[in-house]
């Protein structure tokens, strides 16, 4: 979208709390398309003796049983489900876990204008732990929660509910920016004031765009926040 027209959304000035989305908002969702699309159904293919395209089939039934659910965030479920260690898996190809560009820069302007900022996540615990070891990202967070640890995953009101609870934050003064349009329908249902949509969540996607909420590329598109505050 138009600078200007983020300028009208967001003032850094009305914002005193950030809630960021990790997987495909702030890190490369490649690793995770690639961990579910490919590696996970090749291992299945080769341990149930079947081809990759009907291991690759079998295993996008079953997520789409249980997307949106705390099942699908739950990697602990997924090793029952499928008989393999999926941490250990995941841990295999941890160097695809990436920052996207211009993210660090965003949280260090945020930390420099000391807004409370968390990181909301439906990613698992185990997974969480793997991607700020990797990405040192922990450090710009007051907070980070799960929805492991909620109850409830971020598509569903109780998750916001209990999240504000635990968090303190004022929806009215707070921003929030995830990749996936179910959880900021929920989150603005919520009441959560200024909500943008991450556009491109993988690097190997095209671009994206939402038709119902304001949308960046890039957290190089916000930068200009800072900017305003200082003249
Ligand atoms: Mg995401």
């Amino acid at each position: 979208m138009k600078r200007k027209q983020q300028q009208e959304l967001v003032s850094l000035k009305d914002i005193r709390y950030v809630l960021l989305d990790m997987d495909g908002t702030l890190l490369d969702k490649h690793f995770d398309d690639y961990f579910w699309e490919h590696l996970l159904p090749e291992k299945y293919a080769e341990k149930n003796c079947i081809s990759f395209g009907k291991a690759k089939d079998k295993l996008l039934n079953k997520y789409k049983m249980h997307e949106g659910t705390l099942n699908w965030t739950d990697i602990d479920f997924w090793s029952r489900e499928v008989e393999i260690d999926i941490p250990a898996l995941k841990a295999q190809i941890h160097h695809l876990i990436e920052v996207h560009p211009h993210v660090e820069d965003f949280l260090r302007m945020l930390r420099r204008h000391r807004k409370k900022v968390f990181l909301v996540t439906n990613a698992h615990y185990k997974v969480l732990e793997m991607k700020l070891r990797k990405t040192e990202l922990g450090k710009y967070f007051d907070a980070a929660l799960t929805s492991c640890e909620i109850g409830y995953p971020k598509e569903m009101l109780a998750f916001w509910e209990k999240a504000q609870k635990k968090l303190g934050f004022d929806r009215e003064a707070t921003l929030f920016v995830d990749d996936t349009e179910a959880v900021l329908t929920t989150a603005q249902q919520y009441g959560i004031r200024y909500i943008l949509y991450k556009a491109i969540a993988s690097s190997q996607s095209e671009k994206g765009a939402s038709s119902k909420f304001p949308a960046i590329d890039d957290f190089g598109q916000l930068m200009f926040l800072d900017r305003k505050v200082k003249v």
